[in-house]
């Protein structure tokens, strides 16, 4: 059972020839320094940025603590949302929730938040993750991914992407858990769209107060982005998306591993552990018959063996019109117990949402298809 609606009410509309910046496009500092150019002190900023990042107030008017004069001065240049709901999937157990977020410009991205929680037998804490978009599209081009087969438009803004994250923030204040977790794991190569991904890191650390450590970066293995974040003064988590321990396969599944092979990507990645000291997750999603095999669960336990590394195993989310289906689960199994066996941190991904297309790319797929917006590339 799903549960499907237009929501618009629940964000502002942006309208029509709004041509105000969106706030999110400020960093913290940049806060404070317009508003000192508009003859405040700069700790007015800071209170702006409380209420953008702390509260759920979503108008300048309500900003109670900041001079009348300076909440219309912002008003008058600056919009608070940067895009407005357009459909809102919500699962029967409601333990995932994804939105289609229209953006000014016409184009849609997805948001899921994904809600774990306290396990049948009382262990485990609630909590609850927000997985957002970092561009519309993607240009890596994933054999098995709903985005990929959109084509790539453009990369998201700062504030879109932070904005993403705040929708669901927000509304999990009134819905606990409270989103404490943020993974850049929806449409889009966050690496690729380095400056505005980081951006949107840096304010919901220094503005929402999310632990550094709670924020993953997911890569297909962009290089150019892991150096840069190697020596970032943001210590994410990193989660690269292998999906294979040998260059023709991963090759054949990522084709970013032409122009980055394994050897070189790995080295990134034990670069970003050493320099971080945090463990590194390897994404691996189960195709059947294509990645599945045990032979292959050996090959990747020797890329692992005394690495400080989680391995991931995803199950495949179905892609109409791709000719790739989920692993039996006995061969999960059995993949699994291989690395388990072999010492290897290993574990199972959940599957949340199918029911609500929570596969990458999908609900867009659909909202963008059926919209009064030219379709960009969906074959
Ligand atoms: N572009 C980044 C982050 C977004 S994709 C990356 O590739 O890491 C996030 C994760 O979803 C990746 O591990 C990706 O391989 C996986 N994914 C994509 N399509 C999928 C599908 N149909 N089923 C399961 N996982 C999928
Ligand atoms: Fe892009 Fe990630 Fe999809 Fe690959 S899996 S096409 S990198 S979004």
């Amino acid at each position: 059972m799903m549960v499907e609606a237009p929501v618009g009410a629940t964000m502002h509309p942006l309208g029509a020839g709004d041509v105000r910046t969106a706030i999110g496009d400020l960093s913290l500092s940049g806060l404070r320094d317009v508003v000192v150019e508009m003859g405040y002190p700069a700790y007015r900023g800071d209170q702006v940025g409380a209420w953008l990042y702390r509260s759920s107030v979503r108008a300048f008017d309500d900003m109670t603590n900041l001079p009348i004069a300076l909440r219309h001065a912002l008003g008058s240049r600056f919009r608070i949302d940067a895009m407005e709901v357009e459909v809102e999937a919500v699962a029967a157990d409601d333990e995932t929730r994804k939105v289609a977020l229209r953006l000014h410009d016409g184009d849609v991205v997805e948001t899921v938040l994904m809600r774990y929680p306290t396990r049948d037998d009382g262990t485990g804490a609630e909590r609850a993750t927000v997985c957002v978009s970092t561009q519309v599209g993607c240009p890596v081009k994933c054999s098995f991914c709903a985005t990929g087969l959109m084509g790539f438009t453009r990369n998201l803004s700062t504030a879109e992407i932070v904005g993403q994250a705040l929708h669901f923030l927000r509304w999990s204040r009134a819905n606990p858990p409270v989103v404490r977790n943020v993974v850049f794991m929806g449409m889009g190569e966050p690496l690729m769209n380095y400056d505005a991904t980081m951006g949107a890191v840096a304010l919901l650390v220094d503005g929402a107060g999310l632990g550094v450590h709670r924020l993953t970066v997911s890569t297909s293995g962009w290089l150019p982005g892991m150096a840069r974040l190697i020596d970032d003064r943001y210590a994410v988590r990193l989660a690269v998306s292998l999906h294979a321990p040998v260059d023709d396969l991963r090759s054949s599944l990522v084709p970013l591993n032409r122009r980055f092979p394994l050897a070189i990507l790995l080295d990134a990645c034990w670069e970003y552990q050493a320099r971080t000291r945090r463990r590194v997750t390897f994404e691996y999603t189960l195709l059947d018959g294509v990645n599945d095999t045990p032979a292959l669960a050996r090959d990747l336990v020797r890329l692992c063996r005394g690495r400080d590394v989680h391995v991931n195993l995803i199950p495949m989310n179905p892609v109409a019109s791709l000719p790739f289906g989920a692993s039996r689960p006995e061969a999960v199994d059995e993949f699994h117990a291989i690395l388990r066996a072999a010492g290897v941190i290993c574990t199972i991904r959940r599957e949340m949402g199918r029911e609500i297309r929570a596969a990458c790319g999908q609900l867009r797929t659909e909202v963008q298809g059926r919209s009064r917006t030219a379709v960009d590339a969906v074959p």
